[in-house]
């Protein structure tokens, strides 16, 4: 069961697995066209679930599949979780860590949070630090709370504002819409994916 709640755009192509132009409705989303084709683009361009879907059954056609195209964050989205066997966190806001988090507590299911980010010194473009992040999380251990991985503060302004909501954020930096963060992603993938293979198999 996958749930993302955005679609493919043009600038998020160079960290999607296998995405291609037409998933983006390229042709109407190029910024040579007028405003309202490139908002019809935004409309109607493939749900990122989807492409999960796609590559899923690439691998193996006789996988059952439910793509949900929502936000884990809506309470009828996250209830269909709670009786999976092993979840994957990949949307790095603060509320979707603390719902991660108390989904794992109060359900006895592990879990791992995977992301990347780029560090990178506001004033003078330099940047700081380039990594990912695996974190197994799991009612015995590796809480994202007791480990201070929930900012209060960001955790407040993201439910003040919605676009800080929206923000999934791989630089803190507002103008840099298209970070290149794939192979950081598939480094905390493949790790993560390890992880849950070691634990399904009790290897
Ligand atoms: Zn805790």
């Amino acid at each position: 069961m996958l749930a993302d709640p955005d679609r493919v755009a043009l600038s998020n192509l160079p960290r999607l697995a296998a995405a291609n132009r037409g998933d983006a409705l390229a042709w109407l989303a190029d910024e040579r066209r007028p405003q309202w084709l490139r908002r019809a683009a935004m409309r109607f361009a493939r749900p990122k679930v989807m492409l999960g879907r796609r590559n899923i059954l690439r691998a193996n056609p006789q996988a059952r599949v439910e793509a949900i195209f929502g936000d884990f964050l809506e309470a009828d989205i996250a209830a269909k979780f709670v009786d999976c066997d092993y979840l994957f966190l990949a949307a790095d806001t603060m509320r979707a860590r603390l719902l991660f988090n108390a989904v794992v507590h109060q359900y006895l299911i592990p879990g791992v949070q995977v992301g990347a980010k780029v560090r990178v010194d506001p004033k003078s473009g330099e940047v700081l630090d380039a990594y990912s992040v695996v974190r197994p999380v799991t009612s015995d251990s590796g809480c994202l709370l007791c480990n201070r991985l929930i900012n209060s503060a960001k955790l407040q302004d993201e439910s003040i504002s919605d676009a800080e909501r929206k923000r999934q954020r791989y630089i803190d930096e507002p103008e840099i819409i298209a970070p290149s963060v794939i192979t950081l992603n598939a480094v905390a993938t493949s790790q993560a994916a390890n992880d849950f293979l070691f634990y399904i198999t009790g290897l």
